[in-house]
């Protein structure tokens, strides 16, 4: 059989191991004819789609654009093979490293994703501990609740998506019961946080979701509940009563990045109208500056919302303001490269820190620092932490650092306590 036969049997095998079936009919047809010219290995036809596939999300250029600037003679050769597939490499990283823009800003934001909500029976009560906490991290040792199954709003990094795939969104049906059925320690404080595997208060109070939450606060005064949200959805919290001991926090980021990349979710005006509405009755915020995005025109467009919320709120009215990054472990890059939204998510300079992939220590000194230094009003009298860092960064952006975990999560409820006026029951 002829070589060019086995190779396009070769190739037929190969590409399905790579995200060749995913890419468009016309990179389709350049990276086809390339391979078949080339005889790429399986290695190189993976790494060439991966390119692909991130100049296409990013919309900066094209592997056609690229591999024509590379000017490398187009002979079949295996030095010339070598040669453009490392020229292409180089300006792929090139573009990644270099600041992200952000050429437009949508002014609309996309309707909510046609996700069926549907009720099931969950074997037992989605709580446990923070998804994202590792050893390797200072975490607050957060106890997360699993209210419902899946998102609406479609954020391009969100680690979600590497666990829901299907366009549902499940609420269990006896998760009223459950939570009542929950026995705690009452000499003890808990700070317990939905809004990890759905949005907080999106569905409102969808198959009582709200009602079970509330009534199990309420029973529960030694409970902290955070309910993480980028909703502007708060009028179960305008027309019903709620205890002091729950927390509403907001999820912000720039109008550049929440245009770009969380798709289908508020607004920040939205957003924060929302939090100074919810805290004009009475409800303590708070504020989650997570993921922080470094491109172009980071630091004013943080700084501007920084300010703002000085400006809208006092000090005593809000719990909580953290910083965090992004941070992505090898599946959900995979999962946002097979999405192929376009987005800029990961065209940034992406290192290996403490077994994930995020920005490097210096990017993130720096963002963190920026931020921190921009709340002194608030210093000493609402709580500021990183989220899922690493201990190494707290002192050179706090002046302090927690000896431990634990340390961190009693410092972290006692300045919640303070706020809600959250109590041990016995
Ligand atoms: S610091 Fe962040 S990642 Fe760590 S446990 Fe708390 S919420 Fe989770």
């Amino acid at each position: 059989m002829p070589a060019a036969n086995n190779y396009t049997q070769k190739f037929s095998a190969i590409c399905e191991q790579t995200l060749f079936p995913l890419l468009s009919k016309e990179l389709k047809t350049f990276i086809s004819d390339k391979a078949h010219r080339y005889r790429f290995t399986l290695q190189e036809l993976r790494q060439i789609c991966e390119i692909s596939r991130d100049l296409d999300m990013w919309e900066e250029t094209s592997i056609q654009q690229l591999w024509i600037n590379t000017q490398i003679e187009d002979t079949t050769g295996k030095a010339a093979k070598k040669a453009i597939i490392n020229q292409l490499k180089t300006d792929w990283l090139t573009l990644k490293n270099s600041a992200t823009h952000y050429p437009k800003e949508e002014e609309t934001t996309l309707p909510l994703q046609k996700l069926k909500l549907e009720t099931r029976e969950k074997k037992q009560l989605g709580l446990g501990y923070c998804p994202v906490a590792s050893e390797r991290t200072r975490c607050c040792n957060l106890m997360t609740l699993d209210a419902i199954d899946n998102c609406g709003f479609d954020c391009s990094y969100c680690s979600i998506q590497a666990f829901y795939h299907e366009d549902k969104v499940y609420f269990d049906q006896s998760f009223a019961e459950k939570l009542q059925a929950l026995e705690l320690d009452p000499n003890q404080i808990y700070h317990i946080g939905t809004g990890q595997s759905s949005d907080s208060l999106l569905w409102g109070n969808k198959h009582g979701i709200l009602d079970a939450l509330t009534a199990f606060a309420r029973a529960n005064p030694n409970v902290i509940l955070e309910l993480k949200t980028k909703s502007k959805n708060i009028n179960y919290l305008l027309e019903h009563e709620i205890p002091s001991n729950i927390i509403c926090t907001w999820s912000l980021n720039t109008p550049t990045i929440i245009s770009n990349e969380e798709h289908r979710a508020a607004t920040l005006d939205d957003r924060i109208e929302a939090a100074r509405k919810v805290a004009d009755k009475g409800i303590v915020v708070g504020f989650h500056f997570h993921p922080m995005i470094h491109y172009d025109h980071w630091r004013e467009d943080y700084t501007h919302i920084f300010h703002r919320l000085q400006d809208s709120f006092k000090p005593a009215e809000v719990a909580l303001i953290s910083f965090g990054t992004l941070t992505y472990t090898k599946s959900v890059v995979k999962q946002i490269r097979q999405r192929g939204l376009k987005s800029k998510i990961l065209q940034l300079p992406l290192i290996n820190s403490d077994g994930k992939l995020s920005y490097s220590e210096e990017t993130k000194l720096e963002m963190f620092s920026h931020a921190y230094h921009s709340f002194t009003q608030w210093h000493g009298r609402v709580f500021f932490y990183l989220c899922m860092e690493n201990n190494r960064l707290w002192q050179p952006v706090f002046g302090y650092a927690y000896p431990s975990n634990e340390d961190f999560e009693s410092a972290m409820k006692r300045a919640y306590m303070a706020k809600t006026g959250a109590v041990i029951t016995k």
